[in-house]
């Protein structure tokens, strides 16, 4: 795991989009790898770990329950998932629909705590994607600004797949101006929101776009097997 080199990298990507590097973080992805990769990321400085699915994060967090280490749901989430995810992690990067805003409300409110949220777009408009769709954003935004056990704290995309740079950019720079939209209607300063974007294979354009959070799997770990 070449931590520094990745470290670097974003250092340059951030240069050259005129921001510090110190505004972005590193979400590793252990998804897929035993809790052992989550001790290695520890031990090499990335406090962020990223799970896909509930059930595989619980498990690792209940294998190294004194873990120094926050964790990040940045798969979907089920609903019949919400009890037991709410709590569990610093971030819940894929809130997607005002029923998931009301579910994830809900057993917070009964848990007695505040889970922190970030708001999944689609912005590819891909059928098959989760996400809420760009339009819809902003009424899901100020229905969760609502609820008082829920705090919005910025954006989440995925990039479509594809080669053409100019569409990975363009979600990425319409990912930013949403959320400068978004935040200033909650009368909250733009850059006080995350912009979760950014994986192994187009985080440096994600970093010149402006992300806070970029999610790494592959280049820290190497290729999940199947
Ligand atoms: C797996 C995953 C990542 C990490 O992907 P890599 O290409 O391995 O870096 C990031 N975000 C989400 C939502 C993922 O599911």
């Amino acid at each position: 795991m070449d931590v520094q080199a990745v470290r670097a990298r974003i250092a340059e990507a951030a240069a050259r989009g005129g921001r510090s590097a110190a505004t972005v973080t590193i979400v590793a992805v252990t998804k897929g790898w035993p809790v052992e990769r989550v001790r290695e990321a520890a031990a090499a400085g990335l406090a962020e770990i990223g799970e896909s699915r509930v059930q595989e994060a619980l498990a690792k967090q209940a294998a190294w329950p004194d873990g120094p280490v926050h964790w990040h749901l940045v798969g979907h989430l089920q609903s019949n998932k919400v009890r037991s995810a709410v709590g569990r992690f610093a971030l819940i990067h894929s809130l997607d629909s005002i029923r998931l805003a009301d579910a994830l409300e809900q057993a917070a409110a009964a848990a007695g705590l505040v889970q922190d949220v970030l708001v999944e777009v689609n912005a590819a408009r891909d059928p098959h994607k989760t996400g809420v769709l760009p339009e819809h954003a902003g009424r899901l935004v100020a229905h969760a600004w609502t609820l008082p056990h829920l705090k919005v704290r910025g954006l989440m995309v995925m990039a479509p797949l594809t080669d053409d740079e100019a569409v990975i950019r363009g979600t990425f720079s319409g990912l930013r101006e949403l959320r400068d939209r978004l935040a200033t209607t909650c009368r909250l300063p733009p850059a006080s929101w995350h912009l979760s974007m950014g994986m192994s294979n187009d985080f440096e354009i994600a970093v010149e776009e402006g992300a806070t959070l970029v999610r790494l799997g592959t280049i820290l770990f190497g290729e999940r097997k199947p």
